[in-house]
């Protein structure tokens, strides 16, 4: 049915609708299904043409910009995909959601998705803000950032191409990483390409705990990176033995370094464009194929450079349990 008057003031669209739900009176002593029906039409427009209304400001004209607005307004909020209804005025606000997400960049994370990161460690509940654990739906929403991510849609491309493929999902991850070396990616995008099996996340972990892949979030080591997100930091797995590391020892290991290099101090912050320091590795001071422990006093923080070095140079182990 088609609609959509020119936009109202709020209160003119509040007494509009008292007026029509006055007049249902009428109708309700009616014999006729039809008419009520009939009699609610212009009272169910009237209604979404006061919600939409509720957003003011001049430029912000379309359903998706409204959704937009207010997730703008209330980031890192959990949001109710009702709210959303209302303010868009339409109730396919999914769709508005999805192309906001895959055309134009804006990392809105469904509830489910934030449950999963939670599951993993991901993503810490104090994070963002929401009511109870349960309220993380697949029709709640939130908007990690109020800055627009422009690489966004190439990456929807990718991810649409590789979901395809008739390879597990854990390979399915990886491949899409390694299109993606060195960018952030949403958890989104993940369960996405996992065709929203859950294991998504898990499968990250697995990737970066026992495949040496160097798979960082805020809360697996890279305190600098923003909440939510997840980095392949290189092209390169971890050396066999270097891999295999529990998370909670990776975070005691560069919490007790300090999120430095023990060796030359590099850290993320002084990440510089023609500098060959990039990542932040653990080194087992004894080798674990030399029976090395995966505990953090056999672990030391090393830059890439460094860690390369000492690789080559071999030295005596002695040297490197004096510097942690
Ligand atoms: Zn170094
Ligand atoms: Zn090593």
């Amino acid at each position: 049915m088609a609609r959509r008057s020119k936009r109202k003031e709020p209160e003119q669209l509040r007494k509009e609708l008292l007026s029509l739900i006055e007049a249902f009176e009428n109708k309700l002593q009616s014999d006729s299904l039809r008419e009520q029906v009939l009699a609610l039409v212009p009272a169910n427009h009237t209604l979404r043409d006061l919600g939409g209304s509720l957003i003011r400001e001049e430029s912000v004209d379309s359903a998706r910009e409204r959704i937009l607005t207010y997730l703008k307004r209330y980031s890192k909020c959990l949001i109710h995909g009702d709210e959303l209804m209302v303010v868009a005025g339409i109730s396919e606000y999914a769709r508005r959601i999805r192309e906001l997400r895959v055309q134009f960049g804006w990392q809105i994370l469904s509830g489910i998705v934030l449950k999963q990161m939670i599951d993993e460690g991901d993503l810490k509940q104090y994070e963002i803000h929401f009511d109870s654990l349960s309220s993380l739906k697949t029709d709640t929403y939130v908007l990690m950032s109020i800055e627009e991510d422009w690489e966004a849609a190439r990456r929807w491309n990718i991810a649409n191409d590789i979901r395809k493929k008739k390879v597990g999902m854990k390979e399915k991850i990886i491949e899409y990483f390694r299109h993606n070396v060195g960018r952030i990616i949403t958890g989104e995008e993940l369960a996405y390409l996992a065709n929203g099996n859950s294991e998504w996340a898990r499968r990250c972990r697995e990737l970066r705990t026992e495949d040496g892949w160097p798979i960082a979030t805020k809360n697996s080591g890279r305190p600098d990176l923003p909440v939510g997100a997840y980095i392949l930091e290189e092209d390169r797995q971890a050396e066999p033995h270097d891999r295999r590391i529990p998370d909670i020892v990776r975070i005691q290991v560069l919490e007790r370094d300090k999120h430095s290099c023990k060796i030359c101090n590099w850290n993320y912050k002084d990440v510089m464009p023609h500098d060959r320091r990039h990542l932040l590795e653990l080194h087992h001071i004894k080798h674990h194929a030399k029976g090395g422990e995966n505990t953090a006093d056999n672990l030391i923080t090393l830059c890439n450079v460094c860690h390369d070095d000492i690789h080559k140079r071999n030295p005596p182990i002695q040297q490197l349990y004096k510097l942690i």
